[in-house]
């Protein structure tokens, strides 16, 4: 699949050309711009799952209230940080792609341009909510995962009947009214979660996806277990806090889990990190769409759920801050490609070799 962002990120790039969010709107477009709008040629060299393709159909207008500024600034990452970050040892082993990871400029943007588009009735909570948080989820998954894998992102508000609370593509994070608060504070939880939950995708569902989908977990599992660690960051909680909070989710999706997995077909419920059969690609070299056509599946959790207790385990066993170092790691050995679960699994024991007692 074929598809390029080149019209609408020259657009981006260019502040004096009419807007993205206009030329797909609230006023009647000019010639060229509908010219635009008709001929869009999409053009992608890095691997990603089929999934990532986005097209959005409406009328939005772009929120423009300053947010607050970002704790610590948006700015350049330390010298010291950009040191260490390259002295990891970034190795692209993708196809030929503008590659983020060995572009030291890109270490210093902890926060990366971001846009928030949303109906205008929905203008102000837009603003509000997500254009006040944004900023401070973009630092807080800088600080975890490390440079950000896009180099901008717009974030687009759909209405509620829009079949999931969020979905992450490459620029672009479609995220659902549901889960607008009015600023203030009090429910900003749902909002801000969720917002960590697409943002780790840019890592993990987007620079790197799995090359079977029936191992979805690659993508959900991760985004899962991440949206927790992102999030107590960018509240800046204290340990004890953080541990708590992070508690009770776990609290509310093993309820959830445990409920799923009562009520649902069994072949729905594999997670397949380690079996024989995992990462069946078939001779052309195309993956597995398991279950594509079957309507539980689009409703189901247990590969987000099963993903995130897999990896709170791991980590309860390494250590939350080791096993997020070696998160870093994986992502500057994997990003750009498409990978199995044991890609994940033999790193995961040639870095900790005393988890070999699990196997
Ligand atoms: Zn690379
Ligand atoms: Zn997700």
């Amino acid at each position: 699949m074929q598809f390029d962002i080149h019209c609408l990120s020259t657009r981006w790039k260019n502040p004096t050309s009419p807007t993205r969010t206009e030329s797909l709107g609230y006023r009647t477009p000019s010639a060229a711009e509908v010219s635009c709008l008709l001929i869009w040629d999409y053009y992608v060299t890095m691997p990603m799952p089929a999934s990532t393709f986005t097209l959005a159909v409406g009328r939005w207008r772009r929120a423009t209230a300053d947010p607050p500024a970002a704790s610590g600034g948006g700015g350049a990452s330390p010298a010291s940080e950009r040191a260490a970050a390259v002295d990891d040892g970034v190795c692209c082993s993708h196809g030929d792609y503008p590659c983020r990871f060995n572009e030291r400029l890109a270490w210093t943007q902890r926060v990366v341009p971001h846009r928030v588009f949303a109906p205008a009735c929905l203008l102000r909570k837009a603003q509000l909510g997500v254009l006040a948080l944004l900023p401070r989820c973009l630092e807080a998954a800088h600080a975890v995962l490390g440079v950000h894998p896009f180099p901008r992102l717009d974030v687009l508000i759909v209405p509620a009947g829009f079949s999931s609370l969020g979905m992450a593509s490459p620029h672009i994070i479609f995220l659902s009214q549901s889960v607008l608060d009015d600023g203030g504070g009090a429910d900003r939880s749902l909002l801000g979660s969720r917002l960590c939950h697409e943002l780790a995708h840019s890592w993990f569902g987007l620079a790197i996806g799995a090359r079977d989908w029936s191992e979805e977990w690659i993508s959900e599992g991760f985004a899962t277990y991440l949206e927790d660690v992102i999030w107590a960051h960018a509240q800046q909680l204290h340990p004890v806090e953080m541990e708590e909070q992070c508690q009770m989710k776990a609290l509310l999706r093993w309820r959830r889990l445990s409920d799923e997995l009562q009520h649902s077909q069994e072949e729905l419920q594999i997670l397949r990190p380690n079996m024989e059969k995992t990462g069946e690609v078939s001779a052309c070299g195309s993956s597995l769409v398991k279950h594509a056509l079957n309507p539980d599946k689009t409703f189901m959790q247990v590969h987000y759920l099963k993903g995130y207790f897999l990896l709170t385990f791991l980590a309860s066993e390494v250590g939350e801050r080791a096993f997020v170092r070696f998160f870093r790691l994986f992502v500057m050995k994997y990003h750009g490609r498409l990978i199995l679960s044991q890609d994940f699994l033999q790193m995961l024991l040639s870095t900790f070799p005393d988890m070999a007692r699990y196997v």
